[in-house]
């Protein structure tokens, strides 16, 4: 059987997408294939005296809506094909939501809890002394995902800003002090809650009372966790990538968060609450717990043929990139499971990254009453249309997420010409 790796996902899709528009071969392959891709060797002196070298990867999907944009992941299996599959979905979610970027992504293959701060810095440093010349506020914006956050956008900005002068929209999701807007740490997150509850008014159901379980609790996972339980909704479970916990009758989401930030894992809360009807669970059984809405918010590819018959959700909320594969997707179709795709789902944060590049390119710096109302109002809008699309033609919310999308590409694609 064919591995499902979230390239084969992104091709079934976007495919499938472009068949369903009229496209003929020629146009999907040139609608697939990336403008530019880039290999780097990185070498670091470590602090013991011995030398490593990482490779560092930049996937420059397309730029006929704006410029490329799209995450930097530091983890130890990220590879070409990973970011090739990410940089496509980045493109699609840009066009989705209306926000004038094209797609990218990209990253190091190390393990950034495995390094010191000063390896870290130094390594991040080391990125932008080989690939400075294809970043830069109107080419390439990068911004944090998994294992990257607002310290390694610091570096990256001060080293670019050496070589190029003052350049703050070079990155985005930055430390405030720096450049960075308001609303962009939570953007994620708070924009999984407005798309489910979006989708849920529209229905004439509520987030309120819902059963959530989320899979990875790093800035997706905790803001998420936030976000849905202010709304009202029952957080059941969390887990990192080192285990998690479940309480049936919902976890208290603020001592988790706390607990998680001072001790670095979620073991803690298990032993202080006392609470006996908290149980340790793991992240691959997280998936199969009895909920109304499973979050995967870590890597890609959790769900697959394998675990896809067990799952229990009634809805599947992608806040991770590419978290269910092509065949468990069509797997939960037929059991009746909703998957909100995370094109959709956790656009939140490129919709704020758009916001922080405007602000600085004007030199200006918005509240954050009107970084969360233009939010609110971007993504209730994106996804009426796919909702509404999904209604009309029959489809799922994939399919509609990413015929919308992709025939905004093509016509900006074509429309340019090349
Ligand atoms: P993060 O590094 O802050 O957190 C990642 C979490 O995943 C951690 O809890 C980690 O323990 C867990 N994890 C890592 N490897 C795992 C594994 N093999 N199995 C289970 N858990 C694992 O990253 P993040 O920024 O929260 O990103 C999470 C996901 O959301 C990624 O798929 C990313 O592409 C996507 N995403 C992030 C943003 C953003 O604004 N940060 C925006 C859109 C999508």
């Amino acid at each position: 059987m064919a591995a499902e790796t979230s390239r084969s996902t992104f091709e079934t899709f976007f495919e499938s997408a472009c068949t369903s528009l009229g496209y003929d071969a020629a146009t999907f392959e040139l609608l697939l294939l990336a403008s530019r891709e880039v290999r780097a060797e990185l070498p670091l002196h470590r602090d013991d005296g011995s030398i490593a070298v990482f490779n560092a990867y930049r996937v420059q999907h397309h730029n006929a809506r704006g410029p490329y944009k799209g995450g930097l992941r530091f983890h130890p299996e990220l590879d070409l094909d990973e970011a090739r599959a990410l940089a496509c979905l980045m493109t699609l979610k840009t066009a989705l939501v209306e926000v004038p970027f094209g797609g990218a992504k990209g990253g190091i293959d190390c393990d950034p809890a495995g390094l010191s701060a000063r390896e870290l810095e130094l390594l991040t440093r080391k990125f932008v002394e080989r690939l400075h010349r294809l970043i830069g506020p109107n080419l390439d914006i990068p911004a944090p995902d998994v294992g990257t956050g607002p310290q390694e956008m610091a570096w990256i900005q001060d080293e670019y800003s050496k070589i190029y002068g003052y350049s703050p929209g070079v990155v985005t999701g930055k430390p405030i002090a720096t450049g960075g807007s308001l609303g962009r740490a939570s953007a994620t997150g708070e924009g999984l809650a407005i798309v489910l509850e979006t989708l849920l008014t529209h229905r004439g159901e509520g987030v309120e009372g819902l059963r959530v379980a989320i899979q990875g609790f790093g800035n997706v996972g905790r803001h998420t966790a936030r976000a849905l339980h202010e709304r009202g909704a029952r957080v059941v479970a969390v887990c990192d990538r080192d285990g998690g916990v479940h309480d049936p009758g919902g976890l208290d989401v603020a001592d988790v968060v706390a607990a998680r930030l001072r001790d670095g894992s979620l073991a803690g809360p298990t032993a202080s609450s006392g609470a006996s009807t908290i149980v340790p669970v793991d992240n691959a059984s997280l998936l199969e717990l009895d909920c109304d809405v499973l979050v995967p918010c870590a890597v890609s590819s959790v769900v697959t043929s394998a675990n896809a018959p067990r799952l229990r959700c009634r809805y599947l909320l992608e806040g991770a990139n590419s978290p269910v594969t092509a065949e468990a997707d069509a797997l939960l179709r037929r059991r009746g499971v909703e998957v909100v795709p995370d094109i959709l789902a956790n656009s939140g944060g490129v919709v704020v990254s758009y916001f922080e590049w405007a602000q600085n390119l004007q030199q200006v710096a918005w509240s954050l009453e009107e970084v969360q109302h233009r939010l609110r109002e971007r993504l209730q809008r994106a996804t009426l249309q796919v909702v509404e699309a999904a209604a009309d033609e029959g489809l799922s919310l994939r399919e509609a997420a990413y015929r919308i999308a992709t025939a905004r590409v093509k016509e900006a694609f074509f429309v340019a010409g090349f």
